[in-house]
């Protein structure tokens, strides 16, 4: 069976096609040691773990296996010279970036304050609450000679991009694509009462345009209609239009499970860190995406976007997460984003995604995120 975070997206989003923009395969200093040899990176097809939404306070922790096998904490790590590998001490980590020192608040809970709240990390847990928002790593921090340690890749992609707080975008132009998923006889996802995912995209991305052009943004959608676009059109308008940003609106759906609820924000994997959401199993840590020339601004984007969109709705916060297999964002030249506002499975979020006054929510909250 796939995983639960896979079913999230592939049943009420078929962001998957076989076209795409080329690959490239990355030359690693050390061939394949990014892969670290801690037995946390599925290389095999078994299902990756399920990508529930799950609360970092409420992740169940899970016991730190196979420690002796992982690459070995350097002794003294300079915050210039991080290494691309091994795993660093949380106490090191939060001195190097001038936060305060970790402090354990639960059992297997560590916190570190930040200037604006605290980052909260669970070894055994892929997800961090990082000043109030979920963001899922690459690697859970794991115990090493009793301490809680990071893995350096997160460090340097996840971590360091949040270090410090919301950044200004400084986009290139002021020229954003949004990309209402689905349209024609895509209808993405259905909710109760024939509710289709296609056109509540449609309309939060009409409203959200409205609000950016009022900004001073020049807006463009993917399609105004109900229309069905592929995936390599949506990709080339936003060439075609040099867009200095793009964001590609979905809501979710999960058959299997209709009490399950909240937002989603994904962006594409960085080289050598595992995705918190994968396709059939597979996530080829060494393929580079165009769109992996952007992964700080795309999970600045996404972490941003995300905070505005929970913050507006109060919706369970269903994390920033990483996927490689999304082709519509990993295949942009420009910091690219895609939103999951809501599971229509769900009948009482269905219900909230149905009323115009909602969607003005989402809409007002992304027009905030993205200034
Ligand atoms: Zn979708």
């Amino acid at each position: 069976m796939l995983a639960a975070g896979l079913v999230l997206v592939s049943v009420g989003c078929r962001t998957e096609r076989p076209a795409d923009a080329p690959l490239t395969e990355v030359t690693l200093s050390t061939p394949g040691a990014y892969v670290v040899s801690t037995g946390a990176v599925d290389r095999s097809a078994s299902p990756s773990p399920p990508a529930a939404a799950v609360p970092a306070a409420a992740a169940q922790p899970r016991q730190p296996t196979d420690a002796s096998a992982a690459a070995v904490t350097p002794s003294a790590v300079s915050p210039a010279r991080l290494p691309t590998n091994g795993w660093i001490a949380l106490a090191k980590w939060s001195a190097s970036a001038g936060l305060g020192q970790p402090h354990r608040i639960a059992m297997e809970t560590y916190a570190v304050a930040t200037p604006r709240g605290k980052a909260v990390f669970q070894p055994g847990s892929q997800c961090v609450r990082w000043e109030g928002v979920n963001v899922w790593l690459g690697f859970a921090p794991r115990y090493l000679e009793g301490q809680p340690h990071l893995h350096a890749l997160d460090v340097q992609r996840t971590l360091g991009p949040l270090v410090g707080g919301p950044r200004p975008l400084a986009p290139r132009s002021r020229v954003v694509v949004l990309d209402p998923g689905h349209g024609g006889a895509d209808g993405g996802t259905q909710g109760a009462r024939d509710q289709l995912e296609k056109n509540f995209a449609l309309d939060w991305a009409l409203r959200t345009a409205a609000l950016l052009r009022q900004k001073g943004w020049e807006v463009h959608l993917t399609r105004t209609n109900d229309l069905d676009l592929t995936l390599p059109e949506r990709i080339v308008a936003a060439d075609r239009l040099c867009a200095s940003l793009f964001v590609s609106l979905h809501f979710n759906g999960l058959a299997a499970d209709a009490r399950h609820s909240g937002i989603e924000t994904f962006c594409t994997t960085p080289v050598g860190l595992p995705s918190s959401v994968k396709r059939n199993g597979e996530d080829l840590l060494a393929v580079e995406h165009p769109n992996n020339r952007f992964d700080a601004e795309n999970l600045r984007l996404a972490y941003r976007i995300h905070r505005e969109l929970l913050s507006a709705t109060q919706a369970l916060d269903g994390g920033v997460r990483r996927a490689r297999f999304i082709s519509v964002i990993r295949a942009q030249g420009r910091p690219a984003v895609l939103v999951e506002g809501g599971f229509l499975s769900n009948p009482a979020e269905a219900r909230r995604v149905a009323t115009p006054a909602y969607r003005q929510k989402l809409a007002e909250a992304l027009a905030r995120a993205i200034e």
